[in-house]
């Protein structure tokens, strides 16, 4: 597991709030540096084709429900969960 204080969850985990418990709602301030493919038209208008991900690091995860960003934690996705169940926690 990375050190820094903003991992991004794989593929098995996801974050939490250790405050609340809010699983599904964060507010996520990011730097990505990326290549992009630029295809420009015949009449010079431009168009990203193709964007490569370079270095990206997660400067702040904020939850939405209680605004605190000090106990983001990363834990396991429940297992056997489909995408479409994720967000039973509701609106607050
Ligand atoms: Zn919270």
């Amino acid at each position: 597991m990375p050190t820094e204080a903003f991992a991004i969850p794989g593929p098995g985990s996801r974050w939490r709030c250790g405050h609340c418990g809010n699983l599904t709602r964060f507010d996520v301030t990011r730097t990505r540096t990326v290549t992009e493919y630029w295809h420009f038209t015949m009449a010079g208008e431009p168009e990203v084709a193709e964007t490569t991900v370079v270095a990206e690091e997660v400067a702040s995860v904020m939850c939405r429900w209680c605004g605190a960003s000090d106990r983001i934690e990363i834990v396991d996705r429940p297992t056997g969960a489909t995408p479409d169940e994720k967000d039973l926690g509701g609106t607050p």
